[in-house]
């Protein structure tokens, strides 16, 4: 079956997926979701983002459903809703200064040590994982937390859910789409980050820059343990890119500026 029409000319197929609407905002949504899917492919040795409970949904789209948004991320083209029927996957709990999100890991096709790392995150025998949220966050995909009332109402966990928003609002991503986008502000692709800067969580469209360098260093294994990959830009990871700018060749600044994490997006595709 063909795809349905683009709803909006700056969004770009993403092909041979299952969704109702196979498409994503054109830019960096669309290029880091290719990036983030081929990634994943050579790290669990299955293609995990080929199937989904949502992507992009209309702009008139509405729904009075406990737990899903009126002005939700998937009217403008950057969210994604994994397939959280897949048995492969692997979620765990994982509460941030009280606020619950969680963690998404895939069990790995191979299981001779060649696909991921072997780790417990359910309890039990130790198995070949591929950690999905850090390998996400390291593209610059980013999950959300969980609604108040989760335990009680499963579309509130919002586990499956993952945005790269470049930082546009709600409004903002509307009008790139369907408005005069010459109007939007451009946001920096990838801004510098360093000592002290830290991501501002509370609010949900913010780009999470420090946790993205993080992830990244973390999946480089220049950062350990994964309790570093915080949102908050201390001494440790500060150390971490100096580290990683020395292996290319750059001054050690510590300093994850534009230049830099462009080497460092390069390396960890
Ligand atoms: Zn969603």
């Amino acid at each position: 079956m063909p795809p349905p029409p683009a709803p909006s000319p700056n969004t770009t197929l993403i092909p041979n997926i299952e969704v109702g609407l196979p498409y994503l905002r054109t830019g960096t949504p669309a290029d880091r979701f290719k990036a983030l899917r081929q990634k994943i492919i050579n790290a669990a040795g299955f293609d995990f983002l080929s199937i989904f409970g949502d992507m992009m949904r209309h702009k008139n789209f509405q729904t009075s459903e406990a737990g899903v948004a009126n002005k939700s991320r998937h009217k403008c083209g950057d969210a994604f809703d994994y397939n959280q029927g897949d048995p492969r996957l692997v979620v765990i709990k994982d509460l941030r200064d009280g606020v619950t999100y969680f963690r998404t890991y895939l069990r790995c096709e191979k299981q001779d040590g060649t696909q991921g790392e072997l780790m417990a995150p359910n309890g039990g025998s130790p198995k070949f994982y591929c950690d999905f949220t850090s390998i996400a966050e390291a593209f610059g995909w980013h999950r959300i937390r969980a609604q108040r009332g989760w335990p009680n109402v499963w579309k509130k966990r919002e586990f499956w859910h993952y945005q790269l928003t470049e930082g546009y609002t709600f409004d903002q991503g509307m009008q790139l789409l369907y408005g005069d986008a010459s109007a939007v502000p451009l946001a920096p692709e990838l801004p510098t980050v360093k000592l002290n800067d830290r991501d501002d969580e509370t609010v949900f469209h913010n780009s999470r820059h420090v946790r993205q360098v993080q992830a990244q260093l973390y999946v480089l294994k220049l950062l350990q343990p994964l309790k570093e990959v915080d949102g908050v830009f201390g001494p440790k990871t500060q150390a971490a890119v100096s580290a990683f700018q020395q292996t290319k060749g750059i001054t050690p600044t510590g300093i994850a500026d534009t230049d830099t994490r462009r080497k460092l997006l390069e390396a960890v595709l």
